[in-house]
């Protein structure tokens, strides 16, 4: 279903309510990675262009106590955004009240406020996390019209998105949550053929129903990782030491007859005989694993496999590094992944979707390789196994 963006209304001379996700890493209160900072920029600065009322808001970290708030002030991002919009950004440090009401009616077209973590509101009864109706309708009536860019947060009912969104004329989309829209909702309403799913990762568990939802769309799922060994024990084999979960093995057998020779997993993997980067490397047939080693990646045999599925493909969507890439010594397969991927960008849509997938591709320099990595953990996980997210309902249809 498409989605109104900030581009379909009229912002100039409007209170504009902007819902972000600056839910930025800290390292002894500085910021560790600004990505998330850098990601929001183009929306802001659309609308402080365009004349608009910017109030920005987002939730970072958790707010469980007094100390939590300490900890977890967006002060020091208010700063950081100002440097990167080479534009003063008031910070406003509450959520509610006269303070925030006056600097909002302070504001000038083209200029913008920040105001404190949306989440100092749960240590009042989780208002903004269980999305309190009386908090929503509030924030909502600071604003004239509400842009949701927070695809982070989007698979959660928050009174800071859906609570707005259903006390405001309008809800539009942000640049951000109009790309994750369009490449993963879009790709998955509607793939260009072949459509090749890569799945890895540490566990079956985490990614069922991720599993189930592309095996109903893919033409291919590859899988690799961790999770590979309960299917090849669900196939018979023994897999020594590695990551194995034995209460899955019948879901799994279940999803290979369910996939119909769609799942490929391979048939080698590199073992070592402890989780441990020196650990000694070595190559094994699947159905030659010792009982005292663990697959920590996809064999070359299984790579090659997986190019040659990946090479023809028109769409990639790729969820869960294949080996414990972390240590250089079984990082070859996941790198080898990325690259196939990176080299049909021209002819194919292709996705990642998974923090430990994108911290991959970045960590082998391929981040200009794909079309899309998505910017949510939780909430890309959830949009790829074919949930409605809250947060992207919200937003008005076109
Ligand atoms: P994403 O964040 O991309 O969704 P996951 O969180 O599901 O990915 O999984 C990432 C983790 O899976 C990585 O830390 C990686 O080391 C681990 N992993 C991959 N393959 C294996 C393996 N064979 N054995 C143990 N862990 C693995
Ligand atoms: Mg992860």
């Amino acid at each position: 279903m498409a989605k109104k963006t900030v581009r379909d209304i009229n912002v100039k001379g409007k209170k504009v309510l902007i819902r972000v996700d600056f839910n930025v890493p800290l390292k002894n209160g500085e910021i560790s990675d600004e990505n998330r900072i850098v990601e929001a920029l183009p929306t802001i600065k659309y609308v402080l262009e365009h004349g608009g009322r910017a109030i920005v808001f987002s939730h970072l970290g958790r707010v469980k106590d007094e100390a939590d708030k300490a900890k977890n002030s967006l002060a020091v991002v208010a700063k950081r955004l100002s440097s990167h919009l080479n534009q003063e950004v008031t910070f406003v440090p509450v959520t509610r009240g006269k303070l925030l009401e006056d600097a909002v009616s302070k504001l000038k077209d083209g200029e913008i406020l920040m105001f404190e973590n949306t989440r100092f509101e749960d240590l009042d009864g989780n208002k903004e996390s269980k999305n309190n109706p009386e908090l929503g309708k509030y924030w909502a009536s600071l604003g004239d019209v509400f842009v949701n860019d927070a695809f982070g947060t989007a698979h959660r009912d928050a009174a800071s998105n859906v609570g707005i969104a259903a006390n405001i004329k309008e809800t539009v989309a942000g640049f951000l949550l109009e790309k994750e829209i369009k490449f993963i909702g879009g790709t998955l309403e509607n793939p260009q053929r072949p459509f090749v799913a890569i799945l890895g990762g540490a566990k079956v568990s985490d990614k069922i129903e991720v599993i189930q939802n592309l095996l109903k769309i893919a033409d291919k799922v590859l899988i690799g990782g961790g999770m590979a060994f309960t299917f090849f024990k669900a196939m018979g084999y023994e897999v020594g030491k590695s990551l194995l979960e034995e209460e899955k093995v019948e879901l799994a057998k279940e999803l290979l007859v369910l996939a119909n020779g769609k799942i490929e997993l391979g048939d080698d993997v590199y073992t070592g005989k402890a989780f441990d980067p020196n650990t000694e490397k070595n190559v094994r047939s699947i159905d030659s694993i010792p009982v005292d080693e663990m697959g920590l990646d996809i064999g070359p045999r299984t790579t090659a496999l997986f190019e040659s599925f990946i090479k023809d493909a028109k769409t990639v969507v790729w969820n869960g590094p294949v080996g414990v890439f972390e240590f250089p010594r079984f990082s070859e397969g996941t790198k080898s992944v990325a690259q196939s991927i990176a080299d049909i960008k021209n002819q194919a849509t292709t996705i990642i979707g998974g923090g430990d997938s994108a911290a991959a591709v970045i960590q082998f320099g391929l981040i200009d390789g794909f079309s899309h990595i998505s910017t949510g953990g939780g909430a890309s996980l959830e949009y790829l196994e074919g949930k409605v997210l809250p947060g992207i309902q919200c937003v008005d249809d076109l």
